[in-house]
């Protein structure tokens, strides 16, 4: 598969209705919490910009935070690069406002905030990869799990993270769930790109799916569109109704 097999394209990409209804019909396997994270002491979730926490395992974190588990969450970059060419949200204002936003997202899920940011370039992962992979070697301990975006998930930065937490997690002796982000968008139902087989659905208690529906609303400079360069909001609405579902999908 090449990268220009899972381009994401303009528009809202598959429709939500088309997924919900193939994914009801198709029996996937479902995993508790517990099972997903086979008696790892500690999660890292590794969010290549802010909002991928929540877009990728806000239910996920949610459980965790109810059950009293701490996880770590690291932010790769500051997400500076989302608005290209704005005078309403130049690089030093998405600078300041986007870690602002997933302090409160996490709050929403019941979590104190980013634990580590470590501020690499965005839209320059997949240069950055091995400092990206290295850094977080030093974090990492046997047993914990990384759960991160998904190696072929169509964005660079998103395939470089995942590449990076599957090269650390195999030197440190650590397991990996990695999620679609936006796969979700650029595949088709059935489509054989994704592997389904490895795909485990997590199912989220009210609470959960209660506080990532209010987690996505905290990113306020993703969800209004840009008067200055005239571009729609950055979350298209099918991102936003996919982080509705009461699941989420990993792979293990
Ligand atoms: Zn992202």
């Amino acid at each position: 598969m090449t990268q220009e097999d899972r381009l994401i394209g303009p528009g809202d990409g598959t429709p939500e209705a088309q997924w919900l209804g193939w994914l009801s019909d198709h029996a996937m396997q479902d995993a508790a919490l517990d099972e997903l994270l086979c008696g790892s002491q500690r999660v890292l979730l590794v969010a290549p910009h802010p909002d991928d926490e929540v877009l990728a395992a806000g239910g996920l974190l949610a459980m965790l935070a109810a059950h009293r588990h701490d996880p770590l969450v690291i932010a790769v970059t500051d997400g500076t690069a989302s608005h290209p060419g704005s005078t309403e949200w130049p690089a030093e204002r998405l600078k300041r406002e986007r870690p602002l936003e997933s302090l409160e997202a996490l709050t929403c899920l019941g979590l104190a905030g980013v634990n580590l940011r470590m501020q690499l370039p965005d839209g320059g992962l997949q240069a950055a990869e091995e400092t990206l992979s290295r850094r977080l070697e030093e974090y990492l301990h046997s047993g914990d799990m990384v759960v991160t975006t998904w190696r072929h998930d169509g964005h660079p930065d998103h395939e470089a993270t995942g590449r990076a937490c599957a090269r650390a997690c195999e030197r440190c002796g650590a397991r990996l769930l990695e999620a679609p982000v936006w796969a979700w968008h650029w595949a088709q139902v059935n489509d054989e790109r994704l592997p389904w087989e490895r795909a485990r659905r997590l199912h989220l208690d009210a609470r959960a799916q209660a506080g990532k529906r209010d987690a996505v609303r905290a990113f306020a400079s993703q969800l209004a569109p840009d008067p200055s360069t005239g571009a729609g909001p950055v979350l298209r609405n099918s991102t936003v109704a996919r982080a509705m579902r009461p699941f989420e999908v990993y792979f293990v």
